[in-house]
């Protein structure tokens, strides 16, 4: 592909330097909605970036973490405000380069500036404990230190707001940062760091380098200094990226997959359940690890669930984010579209039923994007690859069943265990459902992709790795150490 020598050159972040990659190499980011339009020219670095860039994070550590913390917290707010601020910009970069519609690229901008906000708060609250001695002359406590230089790995589907509530705890932790975000996305996930300098925050605290999972990913895995590292990606990298962190017996945080279930149950209002399947599982294309993949229904129900769903989701506007009016875009890359052709091949393999959908859209504005039409299939049951496998695409799933009881076996029956939801106004299986889903979080008549900053957000089975959660008032455990304290403050015999 030609490269325009209009395109803009984004560059690393090394202390206070923005530099080139050691290699001289670099690669093109362009819109995935129509791959003509060429967003940014990217460094394409390597181990020796992230050597740099840990040495640079490892300097600024030493007086970081030993300001006071609640002054850290001046820095995240300020950027967010920063963001805050340009909100329609970073919307519309969003639409650009992940080609999410515009109703998800705000929905994106908002969450990460509450994140943010939330997070430079918990500079104020990074306590300890005073605890009683056995000895009446003894004060002890614990306090909170900074665990050191972290490492953050981001996935592209949501290149802002993890990458901002990620580097927001670390920063509020006293953590100095080495960010590498995805190659697919990276541009809008570099316009967080510039948000970050735009405060004067000092050289070296946040690091930025751009390039290759396999070689700047893997040397902030490898690397000794790095003493934890947070990534948000697909199972298989989380768990390589696990095995080189264990072998060094660093702390490690993966968010990875999800295969979220859907339960409809019969007296579920349907007009309000087909809404939010579509929100969940059509919303940015269906690329999202809360993303509702599979609709567990009752049979009594299902015919009516399924003919509201298709009526809905044919007179979904698909089409250019750019455009007004969109509500689903295209998928992020071609490779990406294959994979997700090659689930729908599979499930009418299967004996899948196809519902709408199915194809690759390629007609008039569709020609220079990777368009996917809003796909349903039912009659899936839980030995079909599609109810088992993430695919990241618009691509929904109806599993029909008898009763409740066989409802709640199919939901859990998947490795993963991140979100999940169930459609009912019965308070007794409502709360059999909370108590008994295998999952990090639940809702009751509510989107599966609902959260919020101020809750914990994470996964439990194949989702996560590390027990910890991101977000919320538990998201510090990851990136501080406990020290317990004990003082005679009379040091007599
Ligand atoms: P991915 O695993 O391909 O990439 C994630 C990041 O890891 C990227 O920055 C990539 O460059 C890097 N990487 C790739 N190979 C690496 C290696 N060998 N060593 C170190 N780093 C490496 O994931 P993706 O396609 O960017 O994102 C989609 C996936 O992320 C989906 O599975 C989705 O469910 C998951 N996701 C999970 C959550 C969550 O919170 N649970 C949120 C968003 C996305």
């Amino acid at each position: 592909m030609k490269i325009s020598e209009k395109t803009k050159i984004y560059k690393n972040l090394i202390g206070d330097k923005w530099t080139e990659a050691s290699t001289g190499e670099t690669f093109l980011v362009t819109n995935p909605a129509d791959t003509r339009m060429e967003l940014g020219i990217c460094q394409q670095s390597s181990e020796q970036d992230v050597l740099e860039a840990v040495e640079a994070a490892k300097e600024a550590l030493k007086s970081w973490k030993k300001e006071a913390a609640p002054e850290r917290g001046q820095f995240i707010l300020r950027a967010a405000a920063y963001i805050e601020e340009r909100s329609d910009e970073f919307i519309k970069q969003l639409i650009l380069e992940v080609g999410k519609s515009y109703a998800d690229a705000k929905a994106e901008v908002t969450r990460t500036v509450r994140a943010m906000r939330y997070l430079a708060g918990e500079a104020e609250r990074l306590t300890g404990e005073t605890i009683p001695s056995w000895d009446k002359e003894v004060i002890g406590y614990t306090k909170r230190e900074a665990i050191g230089v972290v490492g953050i790995i981001t996935p592209w589907n949501v290149p802002l707001a993890i990458a901002a509530w990620k580097i927001a705890t670390a920063l509020a932790c006293g953590c100095t940062v080495v960010f590498k975000p995805s190659s697919q996305t990276p541009l809008v996930s570099q316009w967080l760091v510039e948000a970050y300098q735009k405060t004067g925050l000092p050289a070296g605290v946040v690091n930025f380098v751009t390039g290759p999972g396999s070689k700047v990913g893997n040397a902030i895995a490898n690397h000794s200094d790095i003493k934890a590292v947070s990534f948000t990606g697909s199972n298989g990298v989380g768990l390589t990226i696990n095995q080189l962190i264990a072998k060094r017996g660093a702390r490690f945080q993966a968010e990875m997959g999800g295969k979220n279930p859907f339960v409809v149950l019969e007296d579920a209002d349907l007009e309000l359940a087909t809404d939010h399947a579509i929100a969940g599982g059509l919303g940015e294309s269906g690329q999202r690890c809360t993303a509702t993949s599979r609709i567990i229904v009752v049979k009594s129900i299902a015919d009516e669930f399924v003919a509201l769903l298709k009526q809905k989701v044919e007179n979904l506007n698909v089409g250019n984010p750019i455009e007004e009016g969109t509500q689903m875009g295209p998928v992020i890359d071609q490779g990406s579209m294959e994979s997700i052709l090659n689930y729908i091949e599979i499930a009418k393999k299967e004996n899948g039923v196809l519902v709408t959908g199915g194809d690759r859209l390629t007609e008039g504005d569709y020609a220079h994007g990777y368009f996917v039409a809003p796909t349903i299939f039912r009659n899936i049951t839980p030995d079909m690859t599609i109810a088992q496998e993430e695919i990241f695409g618009p691509v929904i799933s109806v599993m029909e069943v008898d009763s409740f009881d066989q409802a709640m076996e199919w939901a859990n029956n998947v490795e993963y265990g991140l979100s999940s939801t169930i459609y009912t106004n019965d308070l007794e299986k409502s709360m059999q459902f909370i108590n008994n889903i295998e999952a990090g979080f639940t809702h009751v008549n509510m989107p599966s992709t609902y959260s919020e900053p101020q809750f914990p957000f994470g996964g439990i089975k194949g989702t996560g790795i590390g027990g910890y959660r991101e977000v919320g008032s538990t998201a510090i455990d990851f990136y501080t150490e406990y020290k317990t304290v004990y003082i005679k403050p009379h040091g007599k015999k």
